[in-house]
């Protein structure tokens, strides 16, 4: 049994001060693309500065919880609005991410590994872009390894802080044996379609790396990352193409946790082109 709806699953909120737009026009943007319902993965808080321009303040958790209940409220029976939060995954973090999943009724955890980060570069860039390149997807790794998280956002967002020293093929190993690791965990992976706007203009990940993923089973779960409500369900139908051609039949989607399975054939039918 297969429960027929499709979620933009990854989007953003002012709270983390570089997305505009409140939730209420997000979930509009959603219902005019067709969707049946959106989550809201606005960067987590975290401690002692980190990052802190690009996410909302510890003492701000709760204001995000309050304007993701007033949207769901205003579109209660139309379209279906869920909690989530998209995490920092950062060595040394786990137990402040350990009590923070546990913080509210999440439906859906992103974990995410920013190399463009401050903090992030301080403590990797070694100066080779390759070396920067393999530590990324061995973080990513252990992202999933952590058991937080229900999927790795963009993951392999790297390839546009390195964008001239990017060659996936000959890159395979290291992602591999991520691979192999994210696939034990039973985590999903995101093919995020923001990705097309980015120096490599390509989704994140691209087909090289989602073959592999098929090839071991991963689920994958489509998100736009918008972090302005035009940007809502954007690219989905040429996400679909691009999983197709990649061997996969179904999409997922994440609620109470919960993984979901669609047909891609059953979400092409119900998107409007966008
Ligand atoms: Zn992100
Ligand atoms: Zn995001």
């Amino acid at each position: 049994m297969f429960l027929v709806a499709i979620y933009e699953t990854h989007c953003h909120t002012p709270l983390c001060k570089h997305a505009v737009g409140e939730p209420e026009e997000y979930v509009e943007a959603a219902q005019l693309a067709g969707l049946d319902g959106i989550i809201f993965t606005c960067h987590n808080p975290m401690p002692d500065g980190f990052d802190a321009q690009v996410r909302m303040a510890p003492d701000e958790f709760d204001t995000y919880l309050r304007i993701i209940d007033r949207a769901g409220r205003r579109w209660s029976g139309t379209m279906d609005v869920r909690l989530g939060l998209e995490c920092d995954y950062f060595p040394g973090y786990e137990h402040w991410l350990e009590n923070q999943v546990r913080a509210a009724d999440f439906h859906y955890l992103l974990g995410s590994v920013h190399p463009h980060q401050k903090g992030f570069r301080e403590r990797y860039w070694t100066g080779d872009p390759v070396l920067y390149q393999r530590e990324y997807f061995k973080l990513l790794a252990q992202a999933a390894e952590t058991g937080f998280f229900d999927c790795l956002s963009h993951p392999d967002i790297i390839k546009n802080e390195t964008p001239n020293d990017w060659q996936p093929d000959a890159l395979m190993e290291p992602i591999c044996a991520a691979l192999d690791r994210i696939a034990k965990c039973r985590t999903a992976m995101e093919l995020n379609t923001s990705g097309l706007n980015k120096t490599i203009p390509e989704m994140n990940p691209g087909p090289l790396i989602l073959r592999e993923m098929y090839r071991r089973s991963i689920p994958v779960v489509i998100g736009a990352d918008a972090h302005k409500p035009e940007r809502v369900g954007k690219f989905f139908n040429q996400a679909l193409d691009v999983l197709e051609t990649c061997g996969y039949q179904h999409v997922n989607f994440f609620l109470e946790r919960k993984r979901h399975q669609v047909p891609i054939s059953e979400m092409r039918s119900s998107l409007r082109t966008i």
